[in-house]
């Protein structure tokens, strides 16, 4: 069963051949459902639609209080500590790209592997960085890791959390420890770790977290960046406007410290609620309870697919000893987007194929140059929706599709 009850989970889609049957959702490393407890405190936030920090009316100060508060739980979501900053972006592309103008103005070196997503990787291209070409293990690439900081100083070395491509969790402490011992700062893309395992900066040390409302059950339109205020408060304001400012002359601009610094204009009120409301739900389940029911899904989802013939499990490392339920495969003789398109039209399946925004992955370490459908689970995920891929993908497999179908999205 669901771990967490999510809005639209009995959406009935209609499938080739006429009829409809109830949406399986298996793709939530893309964007993933709101959770019920994210769509009431949505609409509980509704009829207070003041501006926040803008405004002596009961309205404004309501928002403006349930804004900070939404600031507070989403610091404590990732054990914030206490001199930390929790800035309120879009997601977590937008994250990046403000760590990356605050390292752009202090100086320095980025250190970034090349599987990375490309919001993990876009960002530092901009600026001084250096790629270090993942190995075929993770022991391998830590070493090629460590070898490339102790090769001259790095400002920071920045790396994902878990990959969107194959669910690979790379050892953070460990990185961590690497990072600080050769005097860099580590940034971690959580976009796809956050909603599937506890972090905490306060324990692990690590420097600087992202990660987007909308992969979180909550709503687009709000993500974070939460770490070290120093360099925050030195980078250049990410959205120059009103609410970013102390003092405004006709010859210069004061600018505010962080987070204000960086959150021009009105802020928004909707995700930063809906954004705190789903870091609450998912941290108040009893410790340890969404790692084993995503565990138990994604092997059973893992073992199934390996036994179909014809069907290959991708990999990034040989070694990596966890994984969140992100499953990387392909079907040999079909097309990534053919498959894909089955699953949806045939049973109302939805998953992704393509290059995930990881070409490089999918490239150079995974040799897929056409992608690969990737399928991927969380908290509202059942059995039922894993068993319904295998038996989908199976007769696919042995049948071949239904229908004739034509890609239409871009595949990247
Ligand atoms: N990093 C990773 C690992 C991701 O999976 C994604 C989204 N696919 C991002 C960053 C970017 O997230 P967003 O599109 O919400 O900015």
């Amino acid at each position: 069963r669901p771990l967490l009850p999510v809005v639209g989970a009995d959406l009935p889609l209609p499938v080739l051949g006429g009829g409809t049957r109830r949406h399986v959702h298996l793709d939530l490393a893309a964007t993933a459902p709101a959770l019920r407890a994210v769509a009431d405190a949505v609409t509980a936030a509704l009829p207070w639609s003041g501006s926040v920090h803008r405004g002596a009316g009961l309205p404004s100060q309501v928002a403006t209080a349930r804004y900070e508060e939404a600031r507070r739980e989403i610091g404590t979501f990732v054990g914030a500590r206490e001199d930390d900053v929790v800035v309120v972006v879009r997601n977590t592309t937008d994250a990046l790209n403000l760590l990356a103008s605050a390292v752009a103005a202090r100086g320095g070196e980025v250190v970034v592997v090349d599987v990375e997503h490309h919001a993990n990787l876009l960002p530092w291209r901009t600026g001084a960085h250096r790629l270090v070409p993942a190995a075929t293990t993770v022991q391998e690439t830590i070493a090629r890791i460590a070898a490339e900081l102790a090769l001259r100083p790095a400002a920071l070395l920045a790396v994902t959390g878990a990959s969107n491509v194959t669910g690979e969790v790379l050892p953070l402490e460990r990185l961590t420890a690497l990072a600080h011992a050769h005097g860099a700062r580590i940034a971690v893309d959580a976009a796809q770790l956050a909603p599937h395992r506890r972090i905490s900066l306060a324990a692990s040390g690590v420097d600087y977290v992202a990660f987007s409302g909308h992969k979180l059950y909550a709503p687009f339109g709000a993500g974070a960046l939460v770490g070290r205020r120093d360099w925050l408060d030195a980078a250049p304001p990410h959205l120059a406007g009103g609410g970013a400012v102390v003092e405004v002359r006709s010859d210069g601009t004061d600018w505010a410290a962080a987070p204000q610094r960086h959150e021009g204009g009105t802020p928004n009120l909707v995700g930063a609620v809906a954004l705190a409301a789903a870091c609450r739900t998912l941290a108040a389940l009893p410790e340890g309870a969404l790692e084993a029911h995503e565990r138990a899904l994604h092997a059973r989802l893992l073992t199934g697919l390996e036994a179909l013939p014809g069907v290959a499990v991708h990999r990034l490392f040989d070694d990596a000893d966890d994984a969140i339920g992100v499953v990387a495969f392909t079907v040999d003789g079909l097309a990534p987007g053919l498959v894909s398109a089955v699953l949806a039209a045939e049973h109302a399946i939805s998953v992704r194929d393509g290059r995930f925004c990881a070409h490089i992955a999918l490239e150079r370490v995974l040799r897929r140059p056409e992608g690969a459908v990737r399928a991927s689970l969380g908290a509202c995920s059942s059995l039922a929706d894993v068993e319904a891929l295998l038996a989908a993908v199976e007769r696919l497999v042995t049948e071949g599709p239904a229908g004739e179908y034509v890609r239409c999205d871009d595949g990247t």
